[in-house]
């Protein structure tokens, strides 16, 4: 392979030489929220293939989610086989205004967006190309007013064509929950998903498998109607998690029938919404800076007020200033703990603090000096680090 040659315009999408200097063009497929929009969380439910219930699993993670009291959305990208409203029991259509299309709301409230609610009557069928659905998709994106949404859910078609592809480009997605069911080819439809999430660099949230077993009601045994589960030994080739086993239950089919998924009530899918808040959790961090006024004190337990900083994806979005409620030994990192602080920062402290500090695996740095904000922001960037110098005069 050669260097650029001397007549290079520097312009490598009209020119064919793979030479060292070649730049790939980054294309950027995303779409914009409509300006009234705001949703924090969005998660795809994919499956290999139509039928093993990754429709009936979006509609009941909405139901988890908005049962949790989180404002919840569902996004139908199912385009061709839309079964979304059915199962909410969404009779009404979505309303176009001028200003964008308002999404219809379920009996409990979960903003249900889908093609269904567009069409004139439900048992039209949508014959349309390929980027004509992808389009539609798009539009539920961005031309939709989602207000205030916490967690959507989109159903995804199923597979991994086209439209997949666009929806995955063109929405800023933060997790995949892959469906499956035991009599597929978990295997191979894992690998798939595994394959395209790593190309679109989006996270798998884990695995979910649905019809997992049949409970008979007369005498509680369990059944493997669709033969034996491979499904955690492929997790664990993938280091995927499986995130739950959902029974066949008739109750599923006939609610999504009658169109009142929302009075089904198994729980299943809670351990997953309760994970899912805890991604959150975790990426959020409260500092508590040892200070007199804003600058960091030299003696953790006589300092005079705590700055304490809310920190989320590493930046500083809230703070405040306590002051120190008051000097007994073993109290203050307590308190703080308790105030769910994760990580202390001080000029000094003294090993008792340090101790308790370390026992509830709250973060120490001790050595700091100057502005307090500073010091929150040099530990968020990575710059500042403990100089471990417990203090051995009586300073708590
Ligand atoms: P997909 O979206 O993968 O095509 P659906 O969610 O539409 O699949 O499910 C297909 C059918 O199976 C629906 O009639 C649904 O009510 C039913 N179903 C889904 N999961 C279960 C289950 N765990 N037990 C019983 N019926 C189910």
């Amino acid at each position: 392979m050669s260097t650029k040659s001397e007549s290079c315009s520097d312009n490598c999408s009209s020119c064919q030489e793979d030479c060292t200097d070649r730049r790939e063009e980054h294309i950027d497929f995303s779409e914009d929220l409509h300006h009234m929009s705001s949703v924090k969380k969005v998660y795809c439910v994919v499956s290999g293939k139509g039928g093993v219930g990754k429709s009936s699993v979006t509609s009941m993670m909405g139901v988890t989610m908005n049962k949790m009291g989180y404002n919840t959305a569902i996004l139908d990208a199912d385009i061709t086989g839309p079964s979304i409203p059915k199962a909410f029991g969404i009779k009404e259509k979505a309303r176009a205004t001028e200003i964008g299309i308002l999404p219809s709301k379920s009996q409990e409230g979960i903003d249900i967006m889908s093609v269904n609610l567009l069409l004139e009557n439900d048992t039209d069928p949508v014959v349309w190309r390929g980027p004509i659905i992808a389009n539609t998709v798009k539009q539920f994106w961005s031309d939709v007013i989602w207000t205030d949404i916490d967690y959507m859910f989109i159903d995804m078609p199923p597979g991994t064509g086209d439209v997949p592809l666009t929806v995955f480009q063109s929405i800023a997605i933060d997790g995949i929950i892959v469906v499956t069911s035991p009599q597929e080819l978990v295997s191979m439809i894992v690998t798939k998903a595994v394959k395209m999430a790593e190309m679109m660099n989006i996270p798998i949230v884990g695995l979910v498998e649905n019809m997992s077993y049949f409970q008979c009601p007369d005498n509680g045994k369990k059944y493997k109607v669709f033969g034996e589960s491979h499904i955690d030994e492929v997790a664990k080739e993938h280091g995927l998690k499986v995130l739950a086993k959902i029974p066949i239950d008739p109750e599923i089919s006939s609610a999504c029938d009658r169109g009142e998924i929302e009075k089904y009530d198994k729980g299943y899918l809670e351990p997953l919404g309760k994970m899912l808040v805890k991604i959150e959790e975790d990426k959020m961090t409260k500092i508590a800076v040892a200070s007199e006024n804003d600058t960091v004190t030299e003696h953790f337990g006589h300092c005079i007020n705590f700055n304490i900083y809310d920190v989320e994806d590493g930046k500083i979005i809230n703070s405040e200033s306590i002051p120190n409620p008051g000097h007994k030994p073993g109290f203050l990192p307590n308190f703080l703990n308790d105030m769910g602080v994760k990580v202390i920062i001080s000029g000094g402290m003294g090993g008792g603090a340090v101790d308790i500090f370390n026992e509830k695996g709250v973060e120490v740095i001790i050595g700091a000096s100057g502005n307090a904000k500073d010091a929150a922001l040099a530990y968020l960037d990575g710059s500042l680090k403990s100089t471990n110098a417990v203090c051995d005069h009586n300073h708590d």
